[in-house]
């Protein structure tokens, strides 16, 4: 979707001061407010913890709300019981019921509502006939691909037509390729659908991948909201710059700013810089070969280097480049960017460090 369709699309989820405190002390969710575009995916992201799931759960009907409303195309939903929200959940490896025919987990829900078997049939067939599944709908999971398995967890929640497809982690406990085979799968369905995606990850890249909009949150709050190329490229925060990666966070004299690391640039003297370019003394700390580049670690100069010293800082330098004038462990440097490259970084919204544990 794109930015002006986006912002021109009504609110299929509205979020109005969303509270949840589960006991004394810091609320898992602070008071958020959010609005998600109808017909947009939307990534809720953020380390473990940060109050992702309970978020989506508050959504879903699953978690009562201390405080605050959600509105579902202006409707508001809060105290609606799960099954009238007009919302549907997808759970982790998309938890079919394994004794069951495709068919029957598509129909399952239907049954539960007593709906008569011909109908219930009918249109479990049909939803598997509109993820290309039809020709397996007698296959019991365990006789199905994973990617078969989940269109089929896919027909199951649609099968209530839902307006909005909250999916929590769905993707996280595959292996890594097929991880990227699925999510290129959700993406597809998505936009075929033309639904309303929410969907949970600790994944930046996952994230990036799948998103229009990605919500970034940590501690109960909301970090920054954007597309995934506003987030990378203009990360709100110093918590974001480091949660998304691939940025250096330099304090200089007018505060902190986040420079991309193949923004940043490497030079063995001053002669060499751009004119109107900032630079700082650095020293190399590990040099990495990955492949089309070579991913060097800094810290300041001036700092006692030890043999375990971090890297505060990395610069990518491409496999050329760096043939033509390798840098050694130890080397003093200068690391420089124009200031195009540099952005200020308002304050994170805690300390990131403290908020950085692994998901
Ligand atoms: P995330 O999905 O981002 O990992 P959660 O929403 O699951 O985070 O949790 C947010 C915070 O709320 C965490 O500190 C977690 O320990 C706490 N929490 C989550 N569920 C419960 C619960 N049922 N009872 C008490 N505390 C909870």
């Amino acid at each position: 979707m794109d930015a002006t369709t986006l912002a021109a699309a009504p609110a299929a989820i509205e979020i109005v001061a969303l509270t949840k405190r589960y006991a004394q002390g810091r609320p898992a969710v602070d008071g958020i407010n959010l609005r998600i575009a109808s017909g947009s995916y939307c990534c809720l992201l953020g380390p473990s913890g940060c109050g992702k799931s309970t978020t989506l759960r508050m959504i879903a009907g699953h978690e009562s709300v201390t405080s605050g409303d959600v509105l579902l195309d202006n409707r508001n939903i809060t105290d609606l019981p799960a099954a009238a929200r007009g919302t549907a959940m997808m759970f982790q490896s998309f938890a079919l019921f394994p004794h069951l025919t495709a068919l029957d987990n598509v129909a399952f829900s239907l049954k539960m509502k007593g709906v008569a078997k011909a109908e219930r049939q009918a249109r479990a067939r049909a939803l598997l006939d509109r993820v290309a599944m039809g020709h397996l709908a007698e296959r019991k999971p365990a006789e199905l691909s994973g990617g078969q398995q989940q269109r089929v967890a896919l027909a199951r929640a649609l099968i209530t037509e839902p307006r909005v497809l909250l999916l929590d982690e769905p993707l996280s406990a595959l292996d890594p390729f097929l991880r990227i085979q699925m999510r290129a799968e959700l993406r597809r369905w998505q936009q075929e659908l033309g639904l309303t995606f929410i969907h949970v990850t600790h994944s930046q890249e996952e994230a990036m991948a799948l998103a229009d909009t990605m919500v970034v949150m940590n501690h109960g709050l909301i970090e920054q909201v954007g597309s995934p190329h506003e987030v990378y490229n203009r990360p709100a925060s110093e918590f974001v710059a480091r949660f998304m990666g691939g940025h250096n966070v330099i304090d200089t004299a007018a505060g902190k700013v986040g420079v991309r690391t193949d923004h940043l640039q490497i030079a063995r003297t001053a002669e060499v810089l751009p004119p109107a370019s900032s630079h700082m003394r650095a020293v190399v700390t590990d040099v990495e070969y990955q492949g089309t580049y070579v991913l060097l670690g800094l810290q300041k100069a001036g700092a006692a280097l030890s043999s375990h010293a971090t890297a505060e800082y990395s610069v990518m330098v491409s496999e050329e480049a760096f043939a033509a004038s390798p840098y050694q462990v130890a080397d003093e440097v200068l690391l420089h960017w124009t200031p195009d490259r540099a952005h200020a970084l308002g304050p994170a919204t805690t300390p990131a460090t403290a908020s950085l544990e692994p998901a």
